[in-house]
């Protein structure tokens, strides 16, 4: 079988068919990574027992044992998911020497479903930022055009995916860190429901916002991995008792009766002529497919993204407190430390652990949460987060699925916004309303730029709605002349 040009659907059947070895698939992943990362830099950490993971599950093959629904498939995991003996960083230099002594959720449930952990993947630092520019490991490269950024923060899982460095991989998205580098790699990225997954032994950043989720090749794919990650957690209250449907196996083709709502203010003239017209083709498509079209409006989209810079920043600086250099991760060197107070402990520990853009959303949000400026602003953020649901809320009542553009282009030249925060936020100007009402979202590939680099659309739908959006995305795939494209790597 051809493992680079297979869904992991596809490779999962033949693993539990005996047609190849668990441990065949993952040394041919392992031989890509050590043959393409040099280049790509998607991973911080390989672990070196990968292939004794995927003798385990073979042994359990040969002796008939039950399987789990994800049977030797090897998973790149992005390295704000905790990960039991097997270093996890954050993308930051202040995390450089931790070990987890415990699995995330997340971890946990993909391998009691057999999944194979490759290694972790790189990051923007605590996811943040848009283009892996912000990783204390180095900048990861587009695999489609490897002067491009990868999009952020997930954009070492995006990268890797795409350039088949891994046969899935899980991101994490608190304003579209899943669906924008998604995007600019070509491939497909969901956001979960606020509380569908469980954030447990995921690194917080704005924990209002964040959710894992799948980056992968296809739609059943990522049908697939959600079946195995999503559901309840006693360690998390926030997630939800909502049952988890058999996603992959109800996935349907068909749009009859379907009602797709185009957002008004997202079809601005903002966009770039190549991602309006694949927008338009895949609105073309669900038409051909028997779906309804509909306008609709989010009037409060326009504020999204102060809001969410609001919020984020807030919510992080009160997260990031607990990196102080004394229970764990980087501690500064201090000549004798009997002649430091706290506060210089604290200073030098946190100046040298942190990068500028994370030292950035610290003092914005202490800020935004100090006495005085509190109501003004984290608490009126909050007030118009509660209004934009409402919003959506009301925009749901005439369409089933939400369809529009991830991204204003497609993937930029490293370097190019680095140096400008405000330019760099507006990557995410389609993508965090979706996380600020908690909705589920996705992005999937519909088509190519003329550089060659990959454009996607974006769905979103209601809560808990999963399903719907799934079902429209995998109608889309199908007539997608890009599903499952690989980069010339
Ligand atoms: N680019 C956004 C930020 O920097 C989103 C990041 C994310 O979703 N983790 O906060």
């Amino acid at each position: 079988m051809d493992l680079l040009k297979s869904s992991f659907t596809e490779i999962k059947n033949a693993v539990v068919s005996k047609k190849v070895s668990a441990q065949e698939v993952t040394q041919f992943f392992l031989s890509r990574i050590q043959t393409h990362d040099k280049k790509l830099n998607s991973y911080i950490t390989i672990n070196e027992k990968a292939v004794d993971e995927a003798q385990a599950i073979d042994k359990k093959i040969s002796k008939g044992e039950e399987l789990g629904l994800l049977a030797g498939v090897p998973f790149g995991i992005k390295d704000m998911l905790c990960t039991k003996g097997l270093k996890t960083t954050a993308g930051s230099k202040i995390l450089s020497n931790f070990t987890p002594p415990y699995d995330s959720t997340v971890v946990e449930r993909l391998k009691a479903a057999g999944v194979v952990v490759l290694g972790k993947t790189n990051q923007d630092e605590f996811a943040m930022g848009s283009s892996n520019e912000t990783s204390f490991y180095g900048v990861t490269k587009n695999p489609w055009k490897t002067d491009c950024v990868p999009g952020g923060s997930s954009g070492g899982s995006a990268s890797a995916q795409a350039a088949r460095l891994a046969a899935g991989t899980i991101g994490t998205d608190t304003g579209g860190s899943i669906r924008q580098p998604a995007n600019f790699c070509g491939i497909v990225g969901v956001k979960p429901t606020y509380g569908r997954v469980s954030r447990y032994g995921i690194v917080a950043y704005a924990s209002s916002l964040d959710q894992a989720g799948p980056m992968v090749t296809t739609v059943e794919d990522a049908a697939l991995t959600l079946e195995v990650i999503c559901g309840q957690d006693p360690r998390d209250a926030t997630t939800s008792s909502q049952k988890v449907p058999q996603f992959s196996k109800n996935l349907k083709q068909n749009l009859q009766g379907m009602r797709i709502g185009l957002v008004k203010e997202f079809m601005t003239d903002a966009l770039d002529k190549e991602t309006q017209s694949v927008v338009e083709k895949s609105v073309e498509a669900a038409k051909k497919l028997g779906a309804k079209i509909v306008e609709v409006s989010l009037p409060l989209t326009s504020q999204a993204v102060p809001m969410y810079y609001l919020i984020a920043a807030s919510e992080a600086s009160s997260n990031l407190a607990r990196y102080d250099g004394v229970k764990y991760g980087h501690r500064a060197e201090f000549a004798d430390l009997s002649r430091i107070d706290l506060d210089q402990f604290y200073a030098k520990t946190r100046g040298e652990g942190f990068g500028s853009e994370v030292q950035r959303r610290i003092m914005l949000g202490t800020y935004c949460l100090s006495a005085g400026y509190y109501d003004a602003y984290y608490n009126k953020a909050c007030q118009v987060r509660r209004l934009l649901k409402n919003q959506y809320d009301e925009a749901f009542k005439s369409c089933d699925v939400m369809l529009s553009p991830v991204t204003t282009h497609p993937a930029f030249k490293i370097g190019d916004r680095i140096s400008d925060p405000l330019a760099m936020y507006m990557n995410d100007i389609f993508t965090v309303s979706t996380n600020l009402a908690g909705l589920p979202g996705m992005s999937l590939p519909f088509g190519q730029a003329s550089s060659g680099l990959p454009i996607g659309i974006q769905l979103t739908a209601g809560h808990f709605e999963e399903q719907k959006m799934l079902d429209v995305a995998y109608a889309l795939e199908s007539v997608s002349s890009v599903k499952g494209a690989l980069p010339n790597v």
